[in-house]
């Protein structure tokens, strides 16, 4: 069971594996390879082996057919020796019954009946006495003729080798036999007769005639005690094949021990030969090579040349699949700009590898491009293309060890480190990839903004999935100081307890939205001073955050981590509902000051941003007209008409509708014209300027009368002393408001503030 899961875990992983298509393709071409090759191995040695076993049985084949003739050529010697041993009983018999003294007219007449060529009587003195043929009378036989041998032996009769007659030299056969008396006749056939007698069977013959067939190239006749009987040569007639001892003959000459041709070109088959049941010899059938190789390799070279065609159809069938593949995983997971694999890329191979247990040394370095965004506005998107295929290029050419290369984002790329040894070498990286810079020396605006940024992250165990890791490098990228001074950062302890600080702090603040904690968000009011009279005409609602873990957390910080994680809706609704209570309260009192509350771009861009407002109003009960809302122009960048028609809506119901921060941002006074709004507040930026700058180069009083020109009311924020308050008065200003003034001020403070001037 387990070990099953262990299996289906490991298929998983091959499947889920993040890989390139070429991967496959290799493998896949491999395998090809490999089972083509062997097949053609396979059925090379196959297609060998036919041939071979095709040629033994033809070999058999003849060994059998001609084994029946072969036991009748082995009987006809055995018939021969019969035939003469016959002839020579008949004759002596012949002899010894004539009972009178023989003479050699006798013989003659003997021979010639029973057609033999000679017929000698030795006397017992062993000297020739009697002839048919006259010539040989008185022969005395030397020493070791057969016919000495023979008396002087206990044999009855014997039968002679095929020999010379040693006075005419003629070939006979000679045969022996002892009469009663003690006299040896001798009876001699021609050789010629003989050879005609057994012609027929004559086994040499028999074995030139097997040499006929294809093939064979030669037949040897052994006996079953190693004597060459026969031979297709006749060369090694009478030799006899010594073994050693115990080795069967059939054993040695199964394995070629007595084979004298070339093995390579001759194949040698042992065929046993049986005569009246029993072994009397072997067949030794010598089949040339040379047909059956012929055969092999036509064969064989038809085979290669259909593998081949396999191969070469795999091989295309592979590359199209492969093309097909590429394109695919091209489409889902490359950017068309660098040919980079890209985000989607990246977080499967990251979700892979911090899956696996134990798992590779890991880090991840983020590149940055500084100010690409402005640059392709300045110079247009193919500029920008080129920069950040130059810097693609030039880093892969950096050939990082264990390293890999995504394009993460519009100007940032990611780079995974595998197994790199320790921290220093992720430094060295980065300070070696600094070194490539972005821009072309000339085409660099600045120098310090020609370097990249790098974000650092090295993946400790505590990070078990992708989100994590990427987003910690993106922090520590966040840290990399806009001044150039260092060019990366790596994310650390501080940098998580931020994060863990970010994290609390949106915890209490959907806290505060569920209204479970009454006073995490208290209101603070700023009042707005009017420049003429000096007397209150509103207040501005700014938000507070008193943690329960923080302390005061100033709102740049708890609005920004609202917009960033999505709350900022709910919260900027909270808000408003906590200013129109207190503008309430004020009315109540009779005090008709407006309350003018800052709304995020993100609520404005809200569908029901229009009817949530309504609402809150019409749930207090109020006048439209004493609330007013603060927006920055950034708002208008999302969508100008559609934010423009809900100020238009919101100020027909008689809301002031005013834009914060002006000067700051993405101003632009041709705009101004066309938006539904009542006031322009003049950041700090300008106000802070006007006790520092030369008079005649101070461009405030400008902005005032330009505001004016569009009909529209202008407000200072962050008036802080006295000669500020002069000049903006000077200039004209409608409405002032500042540290002068006031601070912000608690509702209680508020209102005792508000009772104070009204005195
Ligand atoms: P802001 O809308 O420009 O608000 C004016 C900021 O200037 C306030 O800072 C205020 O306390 C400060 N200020 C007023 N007079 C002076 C002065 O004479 N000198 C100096 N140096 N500063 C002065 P605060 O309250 O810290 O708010 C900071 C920013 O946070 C606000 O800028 C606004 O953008 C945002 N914010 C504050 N409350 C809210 C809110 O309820 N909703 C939204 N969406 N944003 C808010
Ligand atoms: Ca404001
Ligand atoms: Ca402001």
């Amino acid at each position: 069971m387990n070990k099953k899961t262990n299996i289906v875990r490991k298929a998983n992983e091959m499947i889920e594996k993040p890989r390139d298509v070429g991967f496959l393709t290799k493998v896949s071409m491999y395998l090809v390879t490999v089972f083509v090759c062997l097949g053609l191995i396979i059925v090379s040695q196959g297609i060998k082996q036919h041939f071979v076993r095709e040629l033994e049985v033809n070999a058999d084949n003849l060994a059998k057919g001609y084994s029946h003739s072969l036991s009748k050529s082995i009987e006809a010697s055995s018939v021969v020796e019969q035939l003469i041993h016959d002839k020579l009983l008949g004759i002596s018999s012949i002899i010894t019954d004539i009972d009178r003294d023989l003479v050699n007219q006798d013989l003659i007449d003997l021979a010639r009946q029973m057609d033999v060529g000679e017929i000698h009587i030795y006397d017992v003195d062993e000297i020739l006495t009697i002839s048919n043929v006259e010539a040989f009378i008185g022969f005395v036989p030397p020493e070791n003729h057969a016919v000495r041998d023979f008396s002087k032996s206990d044999m009855s009769f014997y039968i002679e080798p095929i020999r010379a007659n040693m006075i005419t030299g003629e070939f006979y056969l000679y045969g022996y036999e002892r009469m009663t008396d003690g006299r040896v006749v001798q009876v001699g056939i021609n050789a010629l007769k003989v050879e005609k007698l057994i012609s027929g069977f004559h086994l040499n013959n028999m074995l030139n005639d097997m040499m006929t067939h294809e093939d064979v190239a030669y037949v040897n006749y052994i006996s079953s005690d190693g004597i060459i009987i026969g031979s297709s040569s006749g060369a090694d007639i009478g030799k006899v094949l010594e073994t050693e001892e115990k080795k069967p003959l059939s054993m040695a000459l199964d394995i070629g021990e007595f084979q004298l041709v070339p093995k390579e070109k001759y194949h040698e088959f042992i065929e046993p030969v049986y005569l009246s049941g029993t072994e009397t010899g072997m067949l030794l059938i010598g089949m040339t090579l040379d047909g059956t190789r012929e055969s092999i390799k036509n064969m064989i070279g038809f085979v290669t040349f259909v593998f081949v065609m396999i191969y070469l159809a795999a091989i295309m069938v592979i590359y199209l699949l492969h093309d097909k593949n590429r394109r695919l995983f091209s489409l889902a997971y490359e950017d068309d700009i660098t040919n980079l694999p890209n985000a989607k890329f990246l977080r499967r191979m990251l979700t892979y590898e911090l899956r696996q247990s134990p798992r590779d040394k890991l880090a991840l370095i983020m590149v940055h491009v500084p100010r690409f965004s402005k640059i392709t506005m300045a110079k247009g998107y193919e500029e920008g293309d080129t920069i950040l295929q130059d810097i693609a290029k030039n880093i892969s050419a950096q050939d990082i060890e264990g390293a890999r290369l995504f394009r993460y984002s519009e100007e940032k790329f990611m780079m995974l480190i595998r197994n790199y040894e320790e921290k220093e070498t992720l430094v060295q990286i980065m300070e070696n990839l600094s070194q490539v810079i972005p821009l072309q020396e000339e085409r660099a605006a600045e120098k310090r903004y020609n370097t990249l940024a790098f974000g650092a992250l090295e993946i400790g165990d505590k990070y078990k999935g992708e989100v994590d890791a990427l987003k910690d490098v993106l922090i520590a990228l966040n840290n990399v100081d806009d001044d150039g001074s260092k060019s990366y950062v790596f994310f650390d302890e501080v940098m998580e307890m931020n994060i863990t600080r970010e994290n609390l702090i949106e915890n209490e603040l959907k806290l505060a939205i569920e209204n479970q904690v009454e006073d995490i968000i208290v209101m603070a009011y700023q009042p707005l001073i009017d420049a003429k009279t000096e007397k209150i005409i509103g207040l501005e609602a700014l938000a507070r955050m008193n943690s329960k873990m923080y302390g005061m957390v100033s709102p740049l910080e708890f609005i920004q981590i609202a917009e960033k994680n999505g709350i900022m809706a709910d919260l900027g609704k909270l808000i408003l509902e906590k200013a129109v209570t207190f503008e309430k309260k004020l009315l109540e009192e009779g005090y008709g000051i407006r309350v003018a509350v800052n709304i995020s771009p993100i609520q404005v861009i809200q569908d029901d941003f229009v009817s949530t407002v309504k609402s809150i109003i019409e749930k207090a009960d109020i006048d439209p007209l004493f609330i007013e809302i603060e927006i920055t122009e950034s708002v208008f960048l999302s969508n100008y008409e559609l934010v423009n028609r809900k100020l238009k809506v919101l100020r027909d119901m008689g809301l002031l509708v005013s834009i914060d921060d002006f000067g700051t941002g993405y101003s632009s006074f041709s705009r101004l014209k066309e938006l539904h709004v009542d006031s322009v507040k003049i950041d700090q930026y300008f106000i802070r300027r006007i006790t520092k700058i030369l008079p005649d180069e101070l461009i405030t009083g400008d902005i005032i009368r330009m505001v004016h020109k569009f009909g529209l009311t202008a407000v200072a924020e962050g008036v802080e002393t006295i000669e500020e308050r002069d000049y903006l008065i000077s200039q004209g200003c409608d409405v002032l408001q500042g540290y002068y003034y006031s601070r912000p001020m608690f509702e209680e403070d508020t209102l005792s503030y508000i009772r104070k001037q009204n005195e």
